[in-house]
């Protein structure tokens, strides 16, 4: 039997999915438009896919921006979706069936701030959701008498330093790994980490210069494709399943749910289970909407209407009746399967992820 034959049953390796979070002030939103920046910058149009509520990195364009670093042949995911909305309050109730919604995290530290509150808070949501994590140290060109060298890879921008720059930087970048290390994790320069699962890469990243930011999509390009290939095989056509990110009143539409689709894949039409304040809400899908592309942002209308979306992406999707939705919550398509084994299936996730807001408060 050829290859073909034997998959039959629609299987791909889907996108990543991305979050970046830390203390306020550290960058976060800097690096996602840096990123975005690079891909946009690396040229054709379709370098980037801006989503609801998430941007595509495709992996052509990850290779444009990290150049030798990446070789595309060596991988066969399809890129990386960064979740747009920084910030750990929102990754912590973004879940997934069972875990983070987010497959691998960017926590985002200022080297000259090291650790604060709001990264070692963090630091406890991503050891007890079990996800895995690279450390973006920022803003490296603030460290005095640094010499820029934008948008290249770290060990070219640290070749151009004079030692004295160097040292300082070094100085700064230890005491984070130590920090690291005092709350459990051993770390190290990403370039020194031989088992990522062992150790927590650390990438000396600027998000004004975009020093580093090559190096630190290749590292999540090398751990997803390295660690994770298994968890992205999904069935794309199977029933959709997804996590809320916003509920949005939107003209035209009333109460529409942003939504980041992790498995399968939601069609207009679809009957879907969504998560409620009081009880799951049964509701069938009337529209399915994406940005539209940024050089028709001007236009009358903001979003296109697309008949199907597969994971990983996000998706704004409009039906009747989602006035009780909540952000955090379960999205699932039923399609062939039994109504009340999907209503069960979000009810158990919804128990979970109150217990686990409580434990916040
Ligand atoms: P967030 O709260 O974590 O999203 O942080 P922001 O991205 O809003 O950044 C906070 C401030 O730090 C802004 O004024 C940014 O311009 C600045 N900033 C962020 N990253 C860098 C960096 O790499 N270098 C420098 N010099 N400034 C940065």
């Amino acid at each position: 039997m050829s290859d073909s034959d034997t998959r039959d049953r629609s299987e791909a390796l889907r996108t990543p999915i991305v979050a970046v979070l830390g203390h306020v002030d550290h960058g976060k939103t800097s690096l996602l438009d840096k990123i975005r920046g690079s891909a946009v910058s690396e040229g054709e149009a379709g370098a980037i896919t801006q989503h609801i509520g998430a941007t595509a990195v495709p992996l052509d364009t990850i290779s444009g921006i990290a150049g030798s670093l990446v070789d595309p042949d060596d991988f066969d995911l399809p890129g990386l979706l960064f979740i747009d909305t920084p910030g750990h309050h929102s990754f912590s109730t973004l879940r997934s069936r069972g875990g983070a919604l987010a497959d691998i995290a960017v926590l985002v530290v200022d080297v000259n701030d090291g650790f604060q509150p709001q990264t070692e808070e963090a630091i406890d949501i991503l050891k007890r959701t079990g996800t895995p994590f690279i450390v973006a140290a920022n803003k490296i060109d603030t460290t005095p008498g640094w010499n820029p060298q934008d948008g290249e890879p770290i060990q070219v921008t640290y070749d151009s330093q004079s030692d004295r720059a160097r040292s300082r930087l070094d100085e700064n970048l230890y005491e984070i790994i130590g920090q690291l290390s005092d709350s459990g994790f051993s770390a190290d320069l990403y370039w020194r980490v031989q088992d990522f699962q062992a150790n927590v890469g650390v990438v000396p990243v600027s998000a004004v210069t975009g020093e580093g930011v090559p190096d630190l999509l290749t590292v999540l390009m090398g751990l997803s494709q390295r660690y994770m290939k298994d968890q992205m095989a999904i069935d794309v056509e199977g029933p959709g399943a997804g996590t809320v990110l916003e509920v949005k009143e939107e003209k035209g539409f009333g109460t529409t749910l942003d939504v980041v689709m992790y498995d399968g894949t939601i069609r207009e039409g679809d009957e879907i289970v969504v998560g409620g304040m009081h009880e799951p809400i049964v509701t069938e899908v009337r529209a399915l909407l994406q940005p539209k592309p940024l050089a028709e942002i001007r236009t009358e209308k903001r979003f296109d209407r697309v008949d199907s979306v597969a994971a990983a992406a996000g998706v704004k999707i409009a039906a009747p009746d989602l006035e009780d939705a909540m952000a955090g919550a379960p999205v699932r398509v039923i399609r062939d399967r039994d109504r009340e084994a999907v209503i069960a299936d979000v009810e158990s996730e919804l128990a979970e992820i109150q217990v686990d807001t409580e434990e916040e408060g």
